[in-house]
């Protein structure tokens, strides 16, 4: 059965009209419909990312359910907001001259990078300077600097956006450039589609001859073998082809479980580059960019208050702002502290940590480190002792609410002053020293799981 576009749009829209009501139908629907399709996906083209945002939380079981009936099968389903677009038709990248853009603009279509991933709508801090600035020597010189790029970091962060920066930016600078982005899953689904359809040679040669190879997510390479001697193999060839590659990961190559040393050393060979939380300021920065990407205009102590509250992942922050636009441009009013509260309670609440006590770190940083609690208040200096002590204090006054006196109480009766220096010292190692960030960082996690 093959429909087209307008055809399916029509089936879609028809099992939509019957299940909402006229009034949110025309709101949300009718200025919706469908711009690719392909054996498992349907792109809708909406007008604006609001649409998108309010379509995505409230309407995406019935739009896949709709799916499902008239294909009988599951189809995932993308997004693209035209606004979006058009702005960035308009205003192309700043070092490509006019003449590209349009050109670049389509060969950015058929490698499936989002246009809005841009360098020039990535906000710089001190989270993320440091990928920020590899990534842009990589794009501007491929396999002249770093390779491998292999940033990680948590999510939500920004390394696809990153990684697809610098596609963008490749594309730019030099027209018909081979640029290929995947998720690391694509290409274990792809490989292994070639290995029953017979089609190894094809896969093989598609990859190898990349000018950039970019592959997101690389975790989930985690254990399976074959995929990871295929992409090993892959690597040998670009690497030795003067060709580039990046990769991301929620954690640094030798933290991924299940991967062969080999792929863990090659790819640490180039350059591996965090990517941290955003600080206060940057998290007010990427509101603010984000609301002049959009052209919607929040008031300044909406944007602090969304920034006071999410504290790490951008991509939350970036839902919660949408949430915010998608209330204002419905009620038409100005915002008030008590709708803002209202409409983002669940979003803050998930961040509001569970009350931790000392006691409870305490105890958890000498199970790690394998010491005995009553360390934890003793006088023994020895490093041993005094390191993860040190650790117990960073992260009771990070985690609870206790005064630095009552810390320093649990600690043995130590003064308010031994609390801040190990504070202090555990903070400034953590900057230096990227597997203390990890152990705190995994200790946190555990503590407020
Ligand atoms: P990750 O791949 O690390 O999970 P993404 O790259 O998908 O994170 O980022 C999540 C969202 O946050 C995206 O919409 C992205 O544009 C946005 N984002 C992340 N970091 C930044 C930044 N520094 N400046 C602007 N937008 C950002
Ligand atoms: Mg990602």
């Amino acid at each position: 059965m093959h429909l087209s576009n307008e055809q399916i749009w029509d089936q879609l829209s028809e099992r939509i009209r019957q299940r909402i009501s006229p009034d949110g139908y025309r709101r949300w629907f009718s200025d919706v419909h469908v711009s690719d399709t392909t054996s498992d996906s349907i792109t809708l083209s909406v007008p604006n990312p609001i649409h998108q945002f309010f379509i995505e939380s409230n309407y995406s079981a019935l739009l896949s359910s709709s799916i499902e009936e008239i294909y009988g099968s599951f189809r995932t389903l993308h997004f693209i907001p035209r606004e979006l677009q058009e702005q960035e038709q308009e205003t192309p990248a700043a070092p490509l001259p006019s003449t590209h853009s349009s050109s670049s603009k389509k060969s950015t279509h058929s490698t499936g990078l989002n246009p809005a991933y841009t360098f020039e709508n990535f906000i710089v801090g001190p989270n993320n300077q440091f990928s920020h600035a590899a990534a842009l020597a990589v794009a501007q010189a491929p396999a002249r600097t770093y390779n491998p790029l292999f940033i990680y970091g948590e999510s939500g962060l920004g390394k696809t956006h990153l990684l697809q920066a610098i596609g963008h930016r490749m594309l730019a600078n030099k027209k018909g450039a081979k640029v290929i982005y995947l998720r690391s899953e694509q290409f274990i689904n792809e490989f292994i589609d070639a290995i029953q359809h017979g089609t190894l040679f094809q896969f093989r040669k598609r990859y190898r001859q990349a000018d950039i190879l970019m592959i997101d997510d690389i975790q989930f390479f985690a254990g399976k073998e074959r995929s990871q001697e295929e992409f090993f193999h892959t690597f040998g060839a670009l690497y030795d082809g003067h060709k580039q590659i990046v990769l991301t990961s929620d954690r640094p190559p030798s933290e991924i479980e299940k991967l062969e040393k080999r792929l863990v050393s090659r790819f640490e060979w180039g350059m591996t580059a965090e990517i941290q939380p955003p600080d206060m300021e940057t998290r007010i920065a990427i509101l603010q960019g984000k609301a002049s990407q959009l052209q919607i205009n929040i008031e300044p102590w909406v944007l602090e208050c969304i920034a006071e509250n999410i504290l790490s992942d951008v991509r939350r922050l970036e839902g919660a702002l949408m949430r915010v636009a998608a209330y204002k441009s419905l009620s038409g009013k100005s915002l008030s502290k008590e709708s803002v509260d209202h409409l983002l309670r669940d979003v803050f609440q998930q961040q509001t940590r569970k009350n931790i006590t000392v006691d409870q770190i305490q105890k958890r940083v000498a199970e790690h480190f394998d010491i005995r609690l009553a360390d934890m208040s003793s006088k023994r200096r020895q490093n041993s002792v005094a390191y993860p002590r040190q650790v117990a204090m960073y992260l009771s006054r990070e985690l609870t609410s206790s005064t630095l006196k009552e810390i320093g109480e649990c600690f043995g009766g130590k003064d308010h002053g031994t609390v801040i220096h190990a504070y202090k010292l555990i903070k400034n190692r953590m900057e230096s020293d990227a597997s203390l960030r990890h152990l705190i960082r995994h200790l946190d996690k555990q503590l407020t799981k």
